[in-house]
């Protein structure tokens, strides 16, 4: 598509996802482009706008959101700033008019990411929640074998996201800015994961949390949160996220007459797929091949066709308020200690 017929973006917030992912993955766009930039930083932005071809005139301050209006070019603001900013920063974007692609997670609470919805609403424009995996070819064809039946029923899921967190002076171990710890910010790709795969929404849920002793960072948040999901289909899905264990993060499905391993499902990239299909008392086992693709560039675009053909996107807002809502649920069974109802 020419540049001037493709969608327009703002980036807001430019830390290490945006610059180190969301800006290069433009590059690989075939319907987006960044138009402009919206940060705290003046002069980092006035820098990376400069890297990036955007027009100096086109970097804007949180306070200056509302300027957007004004700017024809920005048709969608991209959010990428901490979670416990998504809220105010969203109902700005929609408040100038602009369609918003929010980072997940959604934001800290599900009364949050309800508001968020219905600000969207009434402004009239389109939200949509970034679950790049949602996006990624080897996620979606896991998706597709299993809605296809083609093995049969699942039964057990397995989805682990971890990886050893950093330093304590970080909005990541706050409360306030982060809404959770590992839950929301890693292993809500297992509980989006699963949904996404199984089709359908869990009935109960029950966790544990698992904090070091005498560690600072996790005074406020959680470092290891391991919860099960029971859907009305009877399938079962285990999930970890921690923020103490070596980087893995691997999807496994069990169905009746076969397996799906997923290597690597949550990444940036690295994606291994193996399939067994059940053969009489046998197995086949087949590596599926893709070829690789920019998560980031996939859904970005996809956000930019439905803006550009008026759709809904395939993760709209509604999708990260049902993910606020069982991490709420998470917590509290985590909390109670007793598996809790959905
Ligand atoms: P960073 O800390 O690297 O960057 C956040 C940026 O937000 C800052 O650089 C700053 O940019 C801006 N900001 C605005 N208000 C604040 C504040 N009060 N404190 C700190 N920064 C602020 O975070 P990430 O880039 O890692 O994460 C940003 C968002 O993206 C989060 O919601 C996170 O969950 C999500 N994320 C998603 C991933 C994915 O794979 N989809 C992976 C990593 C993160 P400026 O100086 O320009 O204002």
């Amino acid at each position: 598509m020419p540049p001037e017929r493709r969608v327009g973006f703002a980036v807001m917030g430019l830390g290490r996802l945006a610059l180190e992912e969301i800006l290069p993955a433009f590059a690989e766009c075939k319907a987006a482009r960044p138009v402009a930039l919206v940060s705290g930083s003046p002069e980092k932005a006035r820098a990376v706008a400069a890297q990036h071809g955007i027009a100096a005139d086109s970097v804007y301050g949180y306070d200056e959101v509302a300027r957007l209006s004004e700017n024809p070019a920005v048709q969608a603001v991209y959010v990428v700033t901490p979670n416990g900013r998504h809220r105010d920063n969203v109902l700005a974007v929609a408040k100038a008019g602009k369609h918003v692609l929010c980072e997940k997670p959604m934001a800290n609470t599900s009364a949050e990411a309800r508001e968020m919805v219905e600000a969207c609403r009434a402004a009239g424009v389109k939200l949509m929640i970034a679950y790049r995996c949602q996006y990624e070819p080897f996620n979606r064809e896991a998706v597709r074998l299993v809605r296809s039946g083609e093995l049969g029923r699942p039964r057990v899921l397995e989805a682990t996201n971890t990886q050893v967190q950093g330093p304590a002076d970080q909005w990541r171990l706050k409360a306030a800015l982060a809404g959770g710890g590992a839950l929301p910010d890693i292993g809500l790709y297992c509980l989006n994961g699963v949904r996404a795969v199984l089709g359908e929404e869990p009935v109960e849920v029950f966790a544990r949390i698992v904090n070091p002793q005498g560690d600072d960072r996790y005074a406020e948040i959680d470092e290891t949160t391991v919860f099960m999901l029971r859907f009305p289909s009877g399938a079962i899905a285990n999930c970890a996220a921690s923020y103490g264990a070596h980087e893995s993060k691997d999807l496994r499905i069990r169905l009746e007459k076969g397996w799906i391993d997923l290597e690597n499902a949550f990444a940036y990239r690295g994606q291994r797929m193996r399939i067994a299909r059940r053969k009489g008392d046998d197995e086949a086992v087949e590596e599926l091949r893709l070829g690789a693709k920019n998560q980031f560039a996939l859904e970005i675009d996809h956000f930019a066709d439905c803006i550009l053909q008026d759709h809904e996107p395939r993760t709209p807002g509604e999708e990260g308020v049902q993910d606020q809502v069982l991490m709420e649920a998470i917590y509290r069974s985590a909390r109670e200690g007793t598996p809790v109802a959905i």
